[in-house]
């Protein structure tokens, strides 16, 4: 079997042909850096991670790509509201600028904290503007633009596909169109590609260009970036499902008006959303976890990717403490089973080069896990492959483990780490069990001589170690708080 994809664009399953043989070129949408990512952002970004990890496994050279945000986002992606880098930096008597290295530094923390592999190209929209201005002038040099109130817009009439994506009938669209948008537009869907004072006196960074100073609308940066890092048309491109309507919509619209290409890009994959009890998880409805409030509150990163695991990327995942603590379970008994036959070896294996194999069972364990993933990244079914393997009492330790760590390629549960951590335990609790009865020998020497003041200096030195002193008749024994 090969990689299959569910491709939003047609809706349906599609086999994984690369335009290049072995190379993948791949975009995720990146985060607009004003506040911190919640946990539901994480979900896209996990989700990016298996995908990534995913097409490596099989085989690929992933060219992965994410644009971050600092300018250009209003609070509607439909062009209305405020711009939100600029109401963040206000609220928080910052500049724009500091915001932007602050929650991206935050950002890429907890990507790291939860082991997603950071992209080869991360690039920033306000290191990009020149490219967009380019780009945009082709989009205007093809006839897709006009200017009105001092802003250029995309003329969605002038392009045909306009919403395939989203399976949107423009017909539909208009007779539906919502009062109170931006007087400016001849069509309710017409976009900003260039905004100039029009907008907001206020905005923070502008920048000269043929339509006045000002600065670009959102869209066009991840149009902009993606064709200059990985060409004009590219394989994959990837975003929460709430993308689907409006951004990635005028993502294609945009750049299939500069290039001419169709397909702009041939897969586009769509997470569906992480939600609570009250609905979607996101910045503005109140219901905002953050990575570092589950650390706060005793879990841990990892425990958060395994419960990212346990749902299939195109279904919604109901986040809850006690499915959080589920999770947490779940990865410490695996974390034990792992320890436990790392117990069984002599010395920890390797993970398995490509194409080689394991034995018969092993073997089938990981052809199952791939096949798992091969069908539209199925996390979940892969995971179970996981803990069959693992419990399969006719597989060996050494090549269970082996062919665990070669799974852990793609869950990135620090699988070999945790076996380790138990050869280094055992050896050290040897060494600092033998330094113990040391320091215990010397302080019944001590308390021999009748300097109790050592003997005192020897229990507190050992009582702040969580190792306790009980004498008794039969001379003195420790043990572990
Ligand atoms: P943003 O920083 O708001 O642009 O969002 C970053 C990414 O997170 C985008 O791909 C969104 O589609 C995605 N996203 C936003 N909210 C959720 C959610 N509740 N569950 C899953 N993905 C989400
Ligand atoms: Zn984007």
């Amino acid at each position: 079997m090969a990689l299959t994809l569910f491709n939003t664009l047609g809706r349906r399953l599609e086999p994984f042909e690369p335009l290049k043989a072995d190379r993948v070129g791949f975009y995720g949408c990146g985060p607009t850096v004003y506040n911190y990512a919640h946990i539901g952002n994480l979900r896209a970004y996990v989700v990016h991670d298996i995908l990534v990890k995913t097409l490596t496994y099989l085989g690929y050279m992933v060219e992965h790509v994410m644009n971050v945000t600092d300018v250009g986002h209003l609070s509607g992606d439909d062009d209305s509201g405020d711009d939100k880098m600029v109401k963040s930096a206000a609220e928080r008597g910052k500049s724009v600028l500091e915001i932007a290295e602050f929650y991206t530094r935050a950002f890429f923390d907890d990507l790291d904290r939860m082991n997603v592999a950071r992209p080869q190209v991360v690039c920033k929209a306000t290191e990009h503007i020149a490219d967009m201005i380019a780009l945009i002038k082709r989009i205007e040099g093809a006839g897709f633009t006009y200017e009105a109130g001092g802003n250029l817009y995309f003329d969605i009439s002038r392009f045909p596909h306009y919403g395939e994506l989203a399976l949107l009938r423009l017909d539909e669209l208009k007779a539906g169109a919502r009062t109170g948008v931006d007087k400016n537009k001849r069509n309710p869907q017409d976009f900003v590609l260039w905004f100039t004072k029009s907008k907001f006196e206020n905005q923070a960074l502008t920048w000269d260009s043929p339509w006045g100073r000002g600065y670009p609308g959102w869209h066009i940066e991840c149009s902009a970036m993606s064709i200059k890092y990985l060409g004009e048309q590219f394989d994959i491109h990837a975003g929460g499902i709430d993308h689907v309507a409006i951004h990635h919509t005028n993502e294609i619209a945009q750049s299939e008006a500069a290039t001419g290409c169709h397909p702009w890009v041939r897969y586009w994959v769509h997470n569906e959303f992480l939600v609570m009890d009250r609905g979607k998880m996101s910045k503005s409805s109140g219901s905002f976890v953050t990575l570092q409030s589950l650390i706060d509150a005793g879990y841990e990163a990892l425990d958060y990717r395994y419960f990212l695991l346990g749902g299939h990327y195109r279904s919604q995942l109901q986040f809850s403490f006690e499915a959080l603590d589920g999770a947490r379970n779940a990865r410490r008994s695996l974390l034990d089973r792992v320890r436990a036959l790392a117990d069984q070896v002599e010395v920890l294996p390797g993970a398995y080069a490509p194409g080689q194999a394991a034995g018969e069972e092993a073997q089938k364990a990981l052809d199952n896990f791939r096949a798992a993933l091969e069908d539209d990244l199925s996390a979940p079914r892969a995971l179970a492959e996981l803990w069959s393997l693992l419990k399969n009492p006719r597989i060996k330790a050494e090549e269970a483990l082996a062919a665990a760590f070669t799974m852990d390629r793609v869950f990135s549960l620090e699988l070999k780490k945790a076996a380790g951590e138990r050869k280094e335990r055992t050896e050290e609790s040897e060494e600092t069990c033998r330094e113990i009865e040391r320091l215990v020998a010397e302080r019944a020497a001590a308390k021999k001589a009748r300097d109790f003041a050592a003997a005192d200096r020897i229990r507190d030195e050992l009582k702040k170690q969580g190792i306790i002193l009980e004498d008794g008749p039969g001379g003195t024994v420790w043990k572990r708080l």
